[in-house]
């Protein structure tokens, strides 16, 4: 709801907040990992950590404002993403996926209707 919410409107809403930080903190209870290291960095597959911690840290790490402010609704798959575009006009989660799908039934879409007209003419 959080980062749904957040995407609808580029910004999160404190309400929705404390729901998630519960949720990473039970992620992180018992973790003893430490990250932002130089030497480890994190998501290096040599260091790993357990899941539920990695989850919970970039869950966190998206609700920085210039990450909140990409959040995006996939409208193909309805998939959350992070636009990371120059220009921050990415439409889909993944163009080779959804992108595809959306071009290709277009392309459908455009022959049919040139098909129609011929027939009818
Ligand atoms: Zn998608």
């Amino acid at each position: 709801r959080l980062f749904r919410g957040a995407a609808s409107k580029g910004a999160a809403a404190t309400t929705d907040l404390p729901g998630i930080l519960r949720a990473c903190a039970d992620g992180l209870a018992g973790s003893r990992t430490e990250i932002g290291a130089p030497a480890r960095p994190f998501g290096d597959p040599l260091t790993p950590i357990a899941f539920e911690a990695a989850l919970a840290v970039l869950a966190l790490s998206l609700l920085r404002d210039h990450t909140v402010a990409r959040l995006r609704i996939c409208p193909n798959c309805t998939w959350l993403f992070v636009d990371r575009s120059r220009n921050s006009s990415r439409l889909w989660c993944d163009m080779a996926v959804c992108g595809n799908r959306q071009k290709a039934s277009r392309h459908y879409r455009r022959r049919r209707m040139a098909e129609n007209e011929v027939r009818n003419a």
